[in-house]
């Protein structure tokens, strides 16, 4: 079902918009006030500018990372405010320090046409996940229509996500649009072969996605944190290799059933290891059916490095959710580095499936080489397992407001 966007609503002169925006930046550890990447924030600007542009009056909200009690200074989103003050110079933008109640309606009544009001944190308030509906219905009483452009969250039913969307007309925003149709498009009609590479350390995440992927690629690489579960569930020996006992069997199934389709499935098979986690571990080489105790896989190997180039120079599609290494420490970056680039080298559509992946990619400064850099790895994965986004399954469907 087609969803209407922000382009649907007739005239927006002078109404309220409530942008549901996923400014959820990654910041320096030491001093949370640094966003070490503001991708999420430059790829907002677009339905920002367009609902400034036609006169609304901005509410913008967002969430930023875990917090466990109200007004936690490194979740605020001040620093979020000032970066965006910069990208649209000349507005008004006034930051408030909450999310709801009399103050948030006062501001709101004073907001003039082509400003905007930017939130406090809105899960500084344990109704956001709990999608508690009478505050979604506080939330939708602030605005006459409320714009989901926070693709990166799309995949929690929170109430600024989900919940609000029962209350007033809900559409979604160009960065949600475009974000579905690349990843709609990539998933439902690849040009083939297809390929998905996954890695990364999150492997309970990553792992149920195969199930659906199995039957969408045409090749599938496993490599990064994945790798050690799918060898030590064949009898390799792992070492100190990151691992998910639980889903051994499950690995099991999956190189069965991987077989039956015919699908390549490409499970790393060398590794280079480290004798501690840290950047000046010493390092060596080894298969990943033999690694030595005492040592831990933390990046790809030569073999694996060039088995997986091959793939993705054959590819007509390449989606990569998640790091083949340990990027963070230059010993173990190698990997990731080269296969980034090999991507970025093919004529295939090639999609980097957020977070790390997306952040080496700006590292290299190739963004402009790939067709698609997803502002959501956790939303990405879920449309690749087949499920329904349920911030997309909220909105309006297009046949409901264009008569
Ligand atoms: P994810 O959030 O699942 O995409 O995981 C990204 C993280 O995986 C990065 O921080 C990498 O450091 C980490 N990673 C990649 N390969 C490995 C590995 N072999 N062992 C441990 N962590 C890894």
């Amino acid at each position: 079902m087609e969803k209407a966007t922000v382009r649907n609503l007739k005239d927006i002169k002078g109404k309220r918009v409530f942008i549901r925006v996923d400014h959820n930046v990654p910041q320096d550890k030491k001093d949370p006030k640094k966003i070490t990447d503001e991708t999420r924030i430059r790829e907002s600007i677009c339905t920002i500018r367009y609902c400034l542009d036609k006169g609304a009056r901005v509410i913008l909200c967002t969430h930023l990372g875990r917090p466990k009690e109200k007004g936690e200074e490194k979740f605020s989103v001040k620093p979020i405010v000032k970066k965006l003050q910069e990208y649209l110079e000349g507005t008004k933008i006034t930051y408030i320090d909450d999310s709801i109640g009399s103050k948030v309606e006062a501001a709101v009544n004073k907001l003039k046409d082509g400003e905007i009001l930017y939130l406090e944190n809105i899960r500084f308030y344990p109704e956001e996940s709990a999608n508690d509906p009478e505050f979604a219905k506080k939330l939708a009483n602030l605005c006459d229509y409320y714009i989901n452009d926070a693709f990166g969250t799309a995949h929690r039913a929170h109430a600024s996500t989900v919940g609000i969307a029962k209350f007033v007309p809900a559409v979604s925003g160009f960065l949600m649009e475009k974000e579905l149709k690349i990843l709609g498009e990539a998933i439902a009609r690849p040009k083939r072969p297809m390929t998905v590479i996954l890695a990364g350390a999150k492997i309970a995440d990553k792992m149920p996605v195969l199930n659906n992927v199995l039957k969408l690629a045409d090749n599938i690489l496993i490599g990064g944190g994945m790798t050690y579960t799918f060898v030590k569930a064949q009898g390799g020996e792992i070492g100190n290799s990151i691992v998910d006992n639980s889903k051994l069997n499950y690995c099991l199934g999956v190189i069965q059933d991987a077989k039956a389709r015919k699908v390549n499935l490409v499970i790393g098979m060398d590794t280079v290891a480290g004798d501690e986690f840290s950047p000046t571990a010493n390092t060596r080489i080894f298969d990943t059916d033999k690694i030595r105790d005492g040592w831990e896989g933390l990046d790809i190997g030569p073999r694996t490095i060039q088995a997986f180039k091959d793939v993705i120079a054959k590819s007509g599609t390449v989606i990569q959710c998640g790091s083949l290494g340990v990027t963070e420490f230059e010993k173990f970056a190698k990997g990731s580095y080269e296969v980034i680039n090999a991507i970025a080298d093919s004529n295939a559509i090639t999609i980097a499936g957020g977070g790390d992946t997306a952040f080496s990619v700006a590292q290299l400064g190739l963004q402009d080489k790939f067709t698609h850099i997803s502002t959501g790895g956790s939303a990405t994965l879920e449309l690749l397992e087949g499920k329904t986004l349920p911030g997309v399954a909220a909105l309006l469907d297009i046949s409901k407001i264009v008569k």
